[in-house]
């Protein structure tokens, strides 16, 4: 699943691609969307929040789409064969005189106001990636904190219903892999940088957030943050992964085989991989 670095860029991408430019050409194909026509509008900015990609419009319209487990948007020069997007994974296209941006197998996609995005947005906290995450006065890492303390005081955060109808237990208190998975703490890390970030710290997946303290859960989500920001810098898959995906291989550090094991609950588990030695319970 694309995490916040990947959607970092792909923002950059569109941006560069779409803003300031005409929409000559545009597709939604999505039941809920298919009826609007975006073409003729100007596109102001393309914005990421966290895993979620805001294209805002001069009509005070947003494209709010989510990759979520495989989906990407490409860019072609208009007019070229890439730039056809013919297929059956397609769900958006937009394209100005230069560019055609093509969104495939997009997990979601909605139209809303520019100033109802918080609508779709407001449940998340802070992007871990924002630009003011750090340095604000109320800075985004604060309000994380507050928002993680908040629901480990509660026993975890409240279940989520799934399409199936199925809730989570939400019964263990609050684990740290649960904490930086559940993107109602910290927005924006998915399996790779909440394994590669608790290796960095050596904590134990499973720990705790009420035992941990707030300085090593600051230093937790400083870590997270220059992880992908270094990803975003140098190019998704040029970072070297110390752990995930690396399930019985020896840890860089300590020789130990590295293990894997499940973070959160039916039936939202997502695998972590760890160090047995380097990340004691
Ligand atoms: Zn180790």
């Amino acid at each position: 699943m694309p995490e916040g670095d990947v959607v970092k860029i792909t923002a950059q991408r569109l941006d560069a691609a779409l803003r300031g430019r005409a929409v000559e050409r545009a597709e939604l194909r999505w039941p809920s969307a298919a009826s609007i026509d975006l073409t003729g509008r100007t596109v102001v900015e393309v914005r990421p929040y966290a895993k979620h990609l805001l294209t805002r419009f001069d009509d005070g319209t947003t494209l709010h789409t989510h990759l979520r487990m495989e989906g990407q948007w490409r860019v072609a020069r208009t007019g070229t064969v890439g730039a056809g997007a013919r297929g059956t994974d397609v769900r958006a296209v937009l394209a100005n005189e230069v560019w055609t941006c093509v969104g495939e197998r997009l997990g979601m996609l909605d139209v809303v106001r520019t100033r109802d995005e918080h609508v779709l947005l407001g449940h998340l906290g802070p992007d871990v990636l924002a630009d003011d995450f750090l340095s604000s006065p109320d800075s985004g890492v604060l309000l994380a904190l507050a928002r993680l303390r908040g629901a480990a005081a509660a026993g975890g955060f409240p279940a989520q219903a799934t399409a199936g109808g199925r809730t989570s237990a939400g019964s263990r208190g609050l684990p740290l892999a649960d904490a930086l998975l559940d993107q109602r703490g910290v927005a924006g890390l998915g399996t790779i940088y909440t394994a590669e970030s608790l290796f960095a710290q050596g904590l134990w997946p499973w720990t705790q957030v009420s035992d941990v303290s707030d300085r090593d859960l600051e230093a937790l989500l400083r870590t997270a943050r220059g992880q992908m920001l270094r990803s975003v810098a140098e190019g998704v898959g040029t970072v070297r992964r110390h752990v995930h995906g690396r399930a019985r291989r020896a840890c860089h550090r300590c020789g130990t085989p590295v293990a894997v094991a499940r973070a959160n609950e039916a039936p939202f588990e997502r695998p972590i991989f760890y160090c047995p030695s380097c990340q004691k319970p």
